[in-house]
């Protein structure tokens, strides 16, 4: 055991968590039955078993099923309310999380178009106020795109964003698995329009990209993707570990100041890295070249983790020095692109 990096009352900024990840099993169960949703396990107990990345989980591919069922019981306006709410509210009870940005995909919650876009997203921003109405918090919402959807569905979800840029929604993001037979590099350079239709409203960028291939017998693919990203002029990317692996992007993003938003815990259980030690291998990297991180959770209900227990493990691995763990939250709630 080591001593806790912070005391209990310090507040936290957490910038990288899904909605479809962040909300507790029994919020998540009570929805579903409250929308008379057929939920494939016979208990509350298998079911938040199964929603949990465990050791039985396949990886990200694993990850992906489980978020299907999660965006599944949040497809409504009133399950969004509530997931967001819950969230929200949750984190600043359980971690003193002040800074708070949340993401998720409304395209993903809306029953295959059968619910409008709008009303969604309308209600994620209803399920903010009312959080930060309850607590002294600072939250804000990211709309994610997906890597399978068709640019035009990928343009819609960030003109919702500019419409509701002015009303909780910060950012724009994109993530999700592959298309199907697919491999990387994913043509991150298409974005470029979208990302500077967000940039012209006033949006901030951060990109899913460099998550995968740590491990890969040819990394130059991944590397690729990320460098891509890199040139649209993202001001922050989710994960992008494997520049770890490359000392010139390291370099570009530490010239920069684009923000790495590093998920530990996350990266172990999807088996984006080998193990603990890569994980502390990477950050320690990363950090000694001069990359600005900030640290996250990916979603703590569905990781099975918690914001603190992400700095106390980076410390106790000696991936970073206390001093630069508690820099990390500073620099986290310096760089949000929540307004002050
Ligand atoms: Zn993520």
């Amino acid at each position: 055991m080591i001593d806790p990096v912070f005391a209990p009352d310090e507040p936290l900024a957490e910038l990288h968590a899904h909605l479809g990840g962040g909300v507790d099993a029994a919020t998540m169960w009570e929805l579903a039955h409250e929308q008379g949703i057929k939920v494939p396990y016979p208990d509350y107990w298998s079911f938040a078993a199964a929603t949990s990345v465990g050791s039985g989980t396949d990886g990200l591919d694993g990850l992906d099923r489980i978020y299907h069922l999660t965006e599944l019981i949040q497809s409504s306006p009133e399950g969004v309310f509530r997931a967001v709410h819950g969230m929200i509210s949750g984190a600043y009870r359980s971690q003193r999380i002040t800074t708070h940005e949340v993401r998720f995909n409304p395209a993903k919650r809306n029953r295959g178009g059968e619910r409008d876009l709008d009303a969604i997203v309308m209600a994620a921003v209803h399920g903010l106020d009312r959080a930060s109405l309850e607590y002294p918090v600072r939250a804000g919402i990211v709309l994610m795109m997906d890597r399978t959807f068709p640019p035009e569905l990928n343009a819609q979800i960030v003109e919702r964003a500019v419409r509701f840029a002015s009303r909780g929604v910060v950012a724009v993001d994109i993530g999700g698995p592959r298309p199907r037979g697919s491999g990387a590099p994913w043509d991150y350079s298409a974005l470029a329009p979208l990302v500077r239709r967000a940039r012209e409203a006033g949006l901030g960028v951060t990109l899913h990209v460099g998550e995968e291939g740590v491990n890969a017998p040819d990394p130059g693919p991944y590397l690729e993707e990320m460098r891509q990203a890199v040139a649209l002029g993202v001001d922050r990317i989710g994960h992008g570990i494997i520049a770890a692996f490359e000392p010139r992007l390291a370099e570009s993003l530490a010239e920069r100041g684009v923000v790495l938003e590093i998920c530990p815990t996350s990266n172990v259980r999807t088996r984006a890295v080998a193990g603990e030690e890569q994980v502390a291998e990477v950050v320690f990297a990363l950090q000694a070249a001069g990359v600005p991180l900030v640290v996250a959770t990916d979603g703590p209900e569905m990781i099975g983790t918690r914001l603190r227990a992400e700095y106390q493990l980076l410390v106790r691995l000696g991936a970073l020095t206390r001093a630069q763990a508690r820099e990390a939250n500073e620099r986290a709630h310096r760089v949000t692109f929540i307004p002050a």
